[in-house]
């Protein structure tokens, strides 16, 4: 298997069916909010930011299939672009990340409001009214390469602090998102210091390793228990054990592609950790070489168009 080739990771998960839950109750398709009728906030789990990470679908499936309901506030429980994941191809398993544009990557207001029409663009205007009544968001995804599940806790103090609660997994990223556009998980409330509302983004493994799934499965009931909404019990059952310690890498900077030519010196997969000087890449003549000692690599992506992150750079803070 190459490295290189994220196409080439064996589809280890089932992708299961999720016609059932087209019409939902909210009048956003895939979107299903169950309400306790007790004051609390309004909790989204989220799946399928990205159509092929389906370890989401699989966590949102447990939780629909046990029946699990809140104790007090809202949950509701969502599918982003199932066109994307209708569309997964095991042949070609790379490209239903999504149909026209990321979508994760169209959250900016200006975008929202704007004119662009691409299938992406428009189911974030259908999603948008929902998740503006959100008080806490959970987005689940996979990761191209098969490295360790991270946490991805955007730029602010109050995600990292909710991540540390959560307790897993024991890498949380904290970063400033991409030049593309805005991820969900930065969007609105989520994005202002001064809100109450917080989004934490888990990235569960490898898009189609089979431990994704157990992973994914777990956070979603931590991040349950830990809003009070499920009682210990219904929890237990799906928990795995806690890392001893969690450990935060700060993202320095971002690599951004700027054009056709870009290629990494190495095949990398992620959390490599590189000496100052040492070649992260070359786009032409200009070599991209790490900026200090100590220099995580964060997801390096084989879609290396322009504009697109090439990989971010971190370091260990805590
Ligand atoms: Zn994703």
């Amino acid at each position: 298997m190459s490295a290189t080739d994220p196409n080439k990771y064996p589809i280890e998960l089932l992708f299961p069916d999720i016609s059932a839950h087209k019409n939902g109750n909210t009048g956003v398709e895939y979107y299903t909010t169950f309400d306790s009728g007790v004051a609390g906030p309004h909790v989204l789990i989220n799946a399928l930011v990205h159509g092929n990470e389906v370890c989401g679908v699989i966590a949102l499936e447990h939780l629909l299939e046990t029946g699990v309901r809140p104790k007090k506030g809202k949950l509701t429980l969502g599918f982003s672009n199932v066109a994307a994941y209708q569309a997964f191809d095991p042949a070609e398993p790379m490209a239903s990340r999504f149909l026209d544009e990321d979508m994760n990557r169209v959250w900016d207001v200006e975008t929202l409001d704007g004119d662009r029409t691409t299938y992406e663009v428009e189911r974030a205007r259908q999603i948008r009214p929902l998740i503006d009544t959100v008080d806490l968001l959970f987005d689940v995804h996979s990761m191209q390469h098969k490295t360790a599940p991270v946490i991805v806790a955007g730029p602010l103090d109050k995600s990292i602090a909710m991540s540390r609660r959560l307790g897993t997994p024991d890498i949380i990223v904290s970063d400033g998102g991409h030049a593309a556009g805005k991820r969900l998980r930065d969007y609105g409330g989520f994005g202002d210091p001064d809100s109450q509302k917080t989004a934490v983004l888990i990235e569960c493994g490898q898009h189609w390793e089979a431990d994704a799934a157990p992973v994914a499965i777990d956070s979603v009931y931590r991040w349950l228990l830990m809003h009070e909404m499920i009682d210990p019990e219904v929890a237990a059952p799906n928990l795995r054990p806690l890392p001893p310690r969690q450990r935060v890498v700060q993202v320095v900077a971002p690599v951004t592609v700027e054009s056709e030519n870009f290629v990494f010196a190495q095949p990398f997969t992620g959390l490599e950790t590189l000496a100052k000087g040492e070649l992260i890449g070359t786009e032409g003549d200009k070599e991209i070489r790490a900026p200090h000692d100590g220099c995580v690599l964060i997801m390096p992506s084989r879609r290396l168009t322009p504009g697109a992150t090439a990989v971010r750079l971190g370091r260990w803070v805590d």
